[in-house]
């Protein structure tokens, strides 16, 4: 038999699809992928299935539908001044996913060099290598997740492409500061690089900070590529749908790719997203507020019972320090132990990782009913209580985003 792709070939299933499983066959509380436990808004959900049933059902434009198009041009406007043609840089997707799949497609030619930081979001190495990138590593270092920008620098060469930048970062719970988003675009303006901007939680920043898209900067118009998604904006992270705005010389590259990756999304979805997107500034201002609410109830409660908790500005995630605790083990040993004895699924950060990748940070996710938070600290209590001294358990086994 002829090998496989290698880039693919092998992969473990993804760390939220594995804590998932884990999660439903200990009967835990999961706190480890990353999706709210109330959908989203009634009135967008009822669009939805309205249009469902009105049709048509049909495949609708390819670049998706002008009614969405639009909203998304309106938001680049209303939410951070950007002047945004619809119809020549505006494309919806299936997802964020699909829209950084088609934009590494579009944008990279064998042997282009991709800045990633790491924590890194765990499709973008595959992804970048697929695409026949060379992934270029930095990373930001706990406990505030600063950007060297001195290592930033030097991670620049002349065979850079592209920098991947998701702001606000998960798993870190990081808002980049403006300083180091000027610093980027800086020296992506010097070499001529395009920035892919994964904004997937531009709408969940907390203590009153505002997103800040790296778009917005000077020279980076033309430059940058910027993509939202449904799912975390509106709280559906079922309905896969995206969305990309870039210039119409960038644009009309990225559409070629979508155009055979998947071609179109559901034109319901599209139609109920274009609604929600036209909602009033409050629904906005309550999702960060409701969900900082959410942040401060969880992270309130891990550092009573002696989590070393790490800032968390926006995302559905916190991150903490466990040497704090005293436990036996990793960061992989410590969520397989929690998630089997004391029925809580999180996340290990060090999958964020390529390697040497830290192990003593845990992710939460704390986009829950506050009953559902309340339930995993006081699990998390008892468990905590009999820990020092446990035995170490058979490993988890579990996807990192893999070796380069
Ligand atoms: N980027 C980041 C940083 C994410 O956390 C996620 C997870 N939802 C995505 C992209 C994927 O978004 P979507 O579900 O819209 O594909
Ligand atoms: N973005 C989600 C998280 O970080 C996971 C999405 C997925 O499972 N692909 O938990």
């Amino acid at each position: 038999m002829k090998p496989t792709n290698p880039v693919f070939t092998g992969l473990q299933t993804t760390i939220f699809e594995t804590m998932s499983r884990l999660a439903i066959a200990h009967g835990a509380i999961n706190l480890g992928q990353g999706f709210p436990d109330v959908d989203g808004p009634e009135d967008v959900r009822r669009v939805a299935a309205e249009a469902l049933m009105s049709g048509p059902n049909q495949y609708p434009p390819m670049l998706g539908l002008p009614e969405l198009r639009q909203a998304v041009a309106e938001s680049n406007r209303r939410f951070y001044g950007l002047d945004v043609d619809w119809q020549s840089e505006v494309m919806v997707t299936s997802g964020a996913t699909e829209a950084i799949a088609d934009v590494l497609l579009a944008l990279l030619e064998p042997g282009d060099e991709v800045i990633l930081i790491e924590p890194l979001y765990d499709c973008y190495l595959p992804l970048v290598k697929r695409a026949g990138g060379i992934p270029v590593r930095l990373r930001v270092t706990p406990p505030q997740w600063r950007l060297d920008l001195d290592a930033l620098a030097g991670a620049f060469t002349e065979n850079t492409k592209a920098i991947l930048l998701n702001n606000p970062m998960n798993p870190a719970g990081k808002v980049f500061s403006e300083e180091e988003l000027a610093a980027i675009a800086r020296l992506c303006n010097e070499h001529g690089v395009y920035a892919i901007c994964d904004e997937v939680y531009e709408h969940l920043l907390f203590d009153g900070r505002q997103h800040r898209p790296l778009m917005a900067f000077e020279g980076m118009r033309e430059r940058a590529v910027r993509i939202g998604s449904a799912g975390k904006t509106f709280s559906l992270t079922g309905w896969k749908v995206g969305y990309v705005t870039a210039a119409p010389n960038l644009l009309e590259p990225i559409a070629k790719a979508h155009q055979f990756v998947t071609f179109t999304t559901p034109p319901n979805l599209q139609r109920a997203v274009a609604y929600g997107l036209g909602k009033q500034d409050d629904y906005f201002e309550d999702l960060s507020r409701s969900m900082q609410a959410k942040r401060d109830r969880m992270l309130g409660g891990l550092r009573d019972l002696g989590f070393g908790v790490l800032p968390c500005e926006g995302t559905y995630f916190a991150t903490c320090d466990v040497t704090t605790l005293g436990l036996e083990g990793g960061d992989v040993e410590i969520c397989k132990r929690m998630v089997e004895e004391a029925g809580v699924a999180a996340v290990p950060v060090s999958a964020f990782y390529v390697a040497d990748a830290p192990t003593n940070f845990v992710r939460f996710c704390f986009c829950k009913k506050d009953e559902v938070i309340d339930g995993a600290l006081e699990r998390l209590d008892g468990w905590v209580r009999k820990q020092t001294g446990a035995g170490a358990s058979a490993p988890l086994g579990v996807a990192s985003v893999g070796g380069d």
